[in-house]
């Protein structure tokens, strides 16, 4: 029986729990070692198995929900027929498939090895990344310097040049989003989370789901168009997070904090930013630029010498 319904607890053994989100569960697993199979012999048994629950046989609008397979829309072997009701699910999954095809592997951009489907949901079967959220190594360690902080930027910004190749706009790129291979300080830092990610003319962008709008780009609030550069945004967030500890754009409430995201207002004033060249400034100025337009792109930023390591050690303005 070719067809054979494959569950993931006859696969994978649930080992931990690696994380929780709104609509996920991610848990660490190993792979069971099953003869017959066609096993790679040097691949890594350990996983990370991000679970999307489905919601029901009905949407949270109460409308009927389409049955689809999302394995088998990704190329894998058909497991079990189940209805996928939510959106999101249904999203990530496409987002995923196109990941699969074009991207990975990539060093920068977490990889898909399986899908599973059951009753719970679909199981996304993940590549272990366990050195931890970039955002734990940012509060643990309060600033980075100027060389460090260009290793990270630069890393996000060779996992975007790949993602943005493939039209795929991340659109929720954070430090709890980006994730480190190993414990290690030099651990190669990959980009993941694809939940509210779009791929431009294939899938509609999943709106009004934000969490913290710390990271989100003027376009996104204004609800304009959203391109490759409202990623470029986020990262200048993070790029200004990693050189002085605290976000460019801080209110006493979220409307304030809106308006000030909307018209590009913060500074380099507090005295922490006296030390830190202006090549890093600049750059973080045309990253947080209102018009899309002006940001450069990932490649652009790859080339640029504060970022490839050529001028970091330029004089300090103060
Ligand atoms: P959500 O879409 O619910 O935000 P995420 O994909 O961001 O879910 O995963 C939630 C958390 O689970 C992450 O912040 C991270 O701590 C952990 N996690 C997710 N994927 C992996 C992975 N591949 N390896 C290790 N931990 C992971
Ligand atoms: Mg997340």
């Amino acid at each position: 029986m070719g067809q054979e319904t494959k569950k993931l607890s006859d696969e994978y053994e649930i080992t931990g729990i690696l994380g929780r989100g709104g609509f996920s569960v991610v848990r660490r697993g190993m792979r069971r070692r099953t003869s017959g199979e066609n096993e790679n012999e040097n691949e890594n048994n350990h996983v990370a198995i991000k679970t999307l629950k489905r919601i029901g046989p009905t949407t949270p609008l109460g409308k009927r929900s389409n049955t689809t397979t999302a394995a088998a829309s990704l190329g894998f072997p058909t497991r079990k027929q189940v209805s996928i009701s939510d959106a999101l699910l249904t999203n990530e999954i496409l987002v995923m498939r196109k990941i699969v095809e074009n991207v990975s592997p990539h060093p920068n951009v977490v990889d898909l090895y399986d899908v599973c489907e059951d009753q719970t949901g679909v199981h996304l079967v993940l590549e272990l990344c366990s050195g931890g959220e970039l955002f734990d190594r940012i509060v643990a360690q309060a600033r980075y310097s100027e060389v460090e902080a260009a290793t990270v930027v630069r890393q996000i910004a060779q996992g975007l040049v790949a993602i943005h190749q493939s039209d795929i706009v991340h659109r929720d790129l954070k430090p709890e989003n980006c994730l480190f291979l190993n414990q290690s300080k030099e651990s190669p830092l990959k980009i993941m989370d694809f939940g509210l990610s779009s791929v431009e003319g294939y899938t509609d962008p999943v709106v009004g789901l934000f969490g913290s709008i710390d990271y989100v780009s003027p376009e996104a609030l204004s609800q304009d168009r959203i391109t490759t550069k409202s990623d470029m945004w986020s990262l200048g967030v993070i790029l200004y997070i990693l050189l002085c500890g605290y976000p460019p754009f801080i209110a006493q409430s979220n409307r304030q904090k809106q308006q000030m995201i909307m018209t590009g207002e913060f500074s380099f004033n507090e005295k922490t930013w006296k030390s830190i060249t202006s090549s890093a400034k600049l750059l973080i100025s045309s990253l947080l630029a209102v018009d899309p337009h002006r940001r450069p792109s990932a490649l652009e930023l790859l080339n640029h010498p504060w970022v490839n390591g050529d001028s970091a050690k330029e004089d300090p303005m103060d």
